[in-house]
């Protein structure tokens, strides 16, 4: 296996404030960026792993530093060296230095650098075996498997031993449902139609186009004015019939008491769930809406920042579906402790797919969940936003609202080597 012998990163930035792409009641405007890494080896500039962290503009460069600051426990590593203990490296590189342990630890910045890093190295790993990742998950034993994990602080609710039995519940069957999503792909939703920032026209164009392709599932971002939320949900709505699902996503705009609130006028128009209707941070909060809006759902886990998090968000029944973000937790590793940690409470996961990158990156993990983990797909669905994917070498393949399989090798968020040109922040042409 090869050997890594640079890190280099680079602050990619995609204008998509221009035409509200992305907004939302939180995040009026946002630049979808990556903060992006390349692995080089000494097996030349065919054998590179590709990683990236997602933020959206203008402190994109903190986190290209961070990256700078903890390349060092990267450089001069085999890739045989790290995978022979994943769990080992993953605790190593997020905790290994306790002054940078000190910047979250395992929350903010430090851990979003940690997330673009470590996920470039299962991209590495990946293509050395010529497999996507997902199957390079679903190949491995419980055993291999867990050895790539960190339990700490989380075995109070999930032990290594317990993951091991849990998955070893799961093999009966793994070769039906991988042949299964083969040839039905997975499930998803569209957030394409509902951004804050879109007029009435485009609003139902987008949803009339989306119906037409086969889409099923509709995400609304709501938490402006009450009025004007529920006059768009009357739209979405209208256009997409009663037996369509209609998902609402407030983006953190509300306290408790006026999630709940707003939320009992917004419940006539049926949502499936209320996404961070509060602080990303509160999880007595999310339990109380919970109690008090059901039946509609609650979801969260774009900022839910590590694993012990998701921990207690399962142990206090504050949700009802996790959407745990790919390069927000720490790389994969954490990814699948919190795969582990929703299988064991039963927790249908939908990982949070806005932004540059994440559906490439996101399909990998349900794929994964649904074979080796969770093994159903009740209650799942994977986010889809359509901005971006051109930009890919392997762009995310959809086909009647549904994801098909990625069969490249890799992580798939390698992006095109013209397009890292353009969009250098602030060199590249698109910032001209
Ligand atoms: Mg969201």
């Amino acid at each position: 296996m090869p050997k890594i012998q640079r890190v280099e990163v680079q602050d990619i930035r995609f204008p998509t404030s221009r035409e509200l792409d992305g907004s939302d009641a939180m995040n009026a405007a946002p630049d979808y960026s990556a903060t992006y890494v390349i692995l080089h080896t000494d097996a030349g500039d065919d054998v590179t792993g590709h990683g990236l962290t997602f933020t959206i503009g203008r402190g994109n460069e903190i986190c290209v530093a961070a990256v700078e600051s903890l390349s060092s426990r990267l450089e001069g590593r085999s890739l045989s060296d790290i995978t022979a203990d994943m769990g080992a490296y993953w605790r190593e590189l997020t905790s290994g230095d306790s002054q940078l342990r000190w910047l979250g630890p395992e929350k903010g910045v430090i851990h979003l650098a940690s997330a673009a890093m470590i996920n470039a190295v299962w991209d590495l790993w990946a293509k050395c075996e010529g497999k996507p990742v997902w199957k390079l998950l679903a190949d491995m034993s419980p055993e291999e498997l867990v050895r790539c994990l960190d339990f700490r602080f989380v075995t109070d609710a999930l032990t290594p031993e317990e993951a091991i039995g849990l998955l070893k519940g799961r093999e009966a069957g793994k070769a039906e449902r991988e042949a299964a999503i083969r040839e039905h792909g997975y499930p998803a939703y569209t957030t394409s139609a509902g951004w804050l920032g879109y007029s009435e026209e485009k609003m139902r164009a987008l949803c009339r186009e989306a119906i037409a392709d086969g889409w099923e599932h509709f995400k609304q971002k709501v938490g402006g004015d009450i009025e004007e939320d529920r006059r768009r949900a009357r739209i979405l709505r209208e256009e997409i019939g009663e037996e369509r699902l209609l998902m609402m996503d407030a983006n953190q705009m509300w306290d408790v008491d006026e999630a709940i609130v707003n939320m009992r006028r917004l419940a006539e128009f049926r949502p499936q769930w209320i996404e961070e209707p509060t602080s990303p941070d509160d999880i007595l909060g999310h339990a109380e809406i919970r109690h008090r809006l059901a039946p509609i759902g609650v979801a969260t886990g774009e900022h839910c920042h590590n694993r012990v998090m998701f921990k207690q968000l399962f142990q206090a029944d504050a949700i009802d579906f996790c959407q745990l973000d790919a390069a927000r937790l720490g790389g994969l590793n954490e990814v699948i402790v919190v795969l582990l940690l929703a299988a064991k409470y039963d927790i249908p996961v939908c990982p949070h797919g806005g932004g540059v990158g994440l559906c490439e990156y996101t399909q990998h993990i349900s794929m994964f969940d649904y074979i080796a983990v969770s093994g159903s797909l009740e209650g799942r669905l994977l986010e889809y936003v359509d901005h971006l994917h051109e930009h890919f070498v392997d762009p995310v393949q959809m086909r009647r609202g549904h994801y098909l399989v990625p069969e490249a090798p890799g992580y798939g968020v390698t992006m095109k080597p013209e397009s890292l040109s353009a969009h250098q922040f602030p060199g590249g042409s698109a910032w001209q």
